[in-house]
């Protein structure tokens, strides 16, 4: 089959509005939203430890670590709180498993510039314009139309993507020079990798989450228990040899690579 080639002018360009991460918070869809009210305050082995409209962005624990050096490089208060968490009943731990920023508008973005631009922010930074990659599956199917959040740089780029899931893939794979379609994938891959994850520590009974507890009970028992890191407990627990090894395939988008790639290789024989 032959292969789109997209022309340089009809790639997206980010044109740094800083809208995106002027609105942090409620900036979530609404299914989301009702699923997290109903079952995310106790009813799940995680947690949601934050009502649901001061919510914003999740940052990944080792991504929460990056944000907490760069603030003092920055003389910033990044406002970064834990977000999600599960209270083990084994080892008395609260696992903490994403943290956010409490603000209104990110406390990195001075004068609408992102004040740590060339790091390597969190992937939620970095998959915007995309709200969600094209291989998640939560039910209904992703669409040109359910996987971008409002971004002004995509207003002529929209009416170009086909609206053939495969051909769709096939522009967005061209059409984001900036890499954010491959971090949407890899974001929605590292989400659900830790769902997988969480389901296979109970399954190993490596971990046993409280559960149906009390809300305010839960949160008591959370303030009190000692900390520790998602990435760090699956370490100490055995569960993985090296978290800076799984850390580092996550950051180069490997498992984001081989699902474009092998994509494309079986729908276009790149
Ligand atoms: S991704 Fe879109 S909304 Fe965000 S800064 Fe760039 S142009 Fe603005
Ligand atoms: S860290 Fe930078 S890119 Fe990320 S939300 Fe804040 S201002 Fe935007």
């Amino acid at each position: 089959m032959k292969l789109n080639v997209i022309p340089d002018e009809k790639v997206f360009q980010c044109n740094q509005c800083g809208s995106c991460c002027s609105h942090l918070r409620g900036m979530m869809p609404r299914e989301d939203r009702e699923f997290i009210e109903k079952m995310a305050y106790g009813k799940l082995p995680l947690v949601q430890l934050v009502p649901v409209e001061k919510m914003t962005f999740p940052l990944f624990d080792w991504e929460a670590k990056r944000f907490l050096e760069w603030q003092h490089e920055a003389n910033i208060d990044g406002k970064i709180k834990p977000s999600r968490a599960i209270l083990d009943l084994k080892s008395d731990k609260a696992i903490i498993v994403t943290y956010f920023m409490d603000s209104d508008a990110c406390p990195f973005l001075k004068e609408k510039k992102c004040s740590i631009y060339y790091t390597k922010r969190a992937y939620i930074c970095r998959l915007f314009p995309f709200n969600r990659g094209p291989f998640l599956d939560v039910g209904d199917k992703p669409t040109k139309e359910n996987m971008f959040g409002t971004c002004c740089a995509m207003e002529t780029l929209m009416p170009l993507i086909p609206e053939d899931y495969n051909d769709m893939l096939n522009f967005l794979s061209n059409a984001f020079p900036d890499g954010s379609f491959e971090n949407a994938v890899q974001f929605d891959f590292i989400n659900e990798w830790l769902n997988k994850t969480i389901i296979d520590l109970m399954r190993k009974k490596i971990i046993k989450p409280a559960m149906n507890y009390p809300y305010s009970y839960f949160m008591k028992r959370f303030e009190n228990a000692e900390k520790i890191d998602f990435s760090d407990f699956l370490e100490q627990s055995g569960y993985i040899k090296n978290k800076e090894e799984l850390i580092r395939s996550f950051d180069n988008n490997a498992q984001a690579k081989e699902k474009i790639g092998s994509f494309l290789q079986n729908n276009y024989q790149r």
